[in-house]
């Protein structure tokens, strides 16, 4: 693995389990308590006017802010090396909150072509609902981010690696072709995580995530998190405040829970994944594998610089058509079909029939998913299970 300090791995361990703690005074509780209530009560209307003009310290109502939640977006804040954090009820509540933030009527906005597809719906049809024009560009082509941007671009919008397709994005690249541009740059970091990739040390303004995923990490719960400066948190509280997506306090103590191990899990991801890759790659019934970790990938040498290690999602074309993928698939034992991804079990879908269901035909093949292309989030399990099962299946 290359030695980047962009990637910053020093402590992050300790920093998982004990950033953002704070040891219950009342009790001593080691744990941060659930504190599992929608408003706060005080001893005075004093004291309630000094917390509401924030001379004072204090919690009001759980739709502004709650102690459990603040604990994890402490956590979250430091691990992806930001000032502060917000969170919301999923992914999709803090990308939309986040871009509403920044985007009025008449602005323009870049997106990549390769983005999630409900962030494509909202990018497609949301936004020019309410007067915000979006330009979609190539996720390899970087100079098109710059070709594209107009004087009133207010956000440059990313993910890499992409999902499904696991293109990566040169983050710094994109940061030097911007350089001269006012327009922020979010990426979204949910397939990486901070452990694997940093990228407000490598440019980015904003960065949000699918809590649901890796964060959490063990696929009972949706969360979403905005991460950057205490300014531009603060617009995008602004909104939340007023959208209202915010989490749930239990929610967000599962949240705090599935990051005190954060990096134990992001190692073995790390590791199955690359050990099925390999796998794959040499498989006979398989055409092409998308995995940034794989020297075959063509974007290998960026991930090598602006990863630390090349996480658990890769995707799969096997020789075959859309019904033979589904054939895999159906005759999996241990893996299971399901969506969403990032949790401790192995899971995998075709992304046409889930993920990317509701994107055009026409535009899901632009972006490279095929009907036969397989996705596959690489969970902790023994890797030499992970691979007999996909052995079996692609065999039979
Ligand atoms: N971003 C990425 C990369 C995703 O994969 C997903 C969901 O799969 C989302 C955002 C949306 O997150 P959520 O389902 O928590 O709203």
């Amino acid at each position: 693995m290359p030695a980047d300090t962009s990637t910053q791995r020093d402590t992050f361990s300790t920093r998982s389990v004990h950033a953002g703690e704070e040891t219950d005074p009342r009790t001593g509780s080691v744990v941060t308590p659930i504190y599992q209530t929608s408003t706060f009560a005080f001893p005075s209307t004093r004291i309630l006017l000094e917390i509401m003009r924030g001379k004072r310290k204090g919690n009001v109502y759980t739709r502004w802010w709650n102690p459990t939640n603040q604990t994890a977006e402490r956590k979250i804040a430091d691990l992806e090396s930001g000032e502060s954090a917000l969170l919301f009820s999923s992914g999709m509540a803090a990308i939309s909150s986040m871009i509403l933030s920044f985007v009025s009527s008449g602005d323009h906005v870049v997106s990549m072509r390769h983005v999630y597809g409900a962030t494509y719906e909202f990018m497609s049809e949301f936004l020019p609902r309410i007067d915000v024009d979006v330009t979609f560009v190539d996720a390899n082509a970087v100079e098109e981010f710059s070709q594209s941007i107009r004087a009133n671009t207010r956000l440059v919008y990313l993910e890499t690696p992409t999902n499904p397709t696991l293109k990566v994005v040169d983050l710094r690249a994109v940061k030097r072709l911007l350089r001269k541009h006012k327009a922020k740059i979010a990426v979204d970091n949910t397939f990486a995580t901070p452990y694997n990739q940093l990228p407000l040390r490598l440019g980015a303004d904003i960065v949000v995530h699918s809590a649901t995923k890796y964060l959490s990490g063990h696929a009972d719960i949706t969360a979403g998190v905005v991460v950057s400066t205490r300014r531009l948190v603060s617009k995008v509280y602004e909104t939340r405040k007023l959208l209202g997506g915010v989490l749930d306090p239990h929610a967000a103590w599962l949240l705090i829970r599935g990051l005190k191990t954060f990096e134990l899990r992001m190692q073995r991801h790390n590791e199955n994944g690359l050990k099925v890759a390999k796998f794959l790659s040499k498989h006979p019934k398989v055409r092409e594998v998308f995995y940034p970790g794989l020297s075959s990938h063509p974007q290998y040498h960026v991930a090598e610089r602006q990863m630390h290690g090349f996480g658990g999602m890769l995707s799969f074309l096997p020789r075959g058509d859309g019904q033979f993928a589904s054939r895999v698939i159906d005759r999996l034992k241990l893996i299971k079909l399901a969506p969403s991804l990032g949790g401790v079990e192995t899971l995998a879908s075709q992304p046409w029939t889930l993920s990317h269901f509701y994107v055009p035909k026409k535009e899901r093949l632009k972006a490279g998913i095929f009907d036969e292309l397989i996705r596959l989030s690489i969970g902790v399990e023994d890797a030499s299970d992970i691979i007999a099962d996909l052995k079996q299946a692609l065999e039979a």
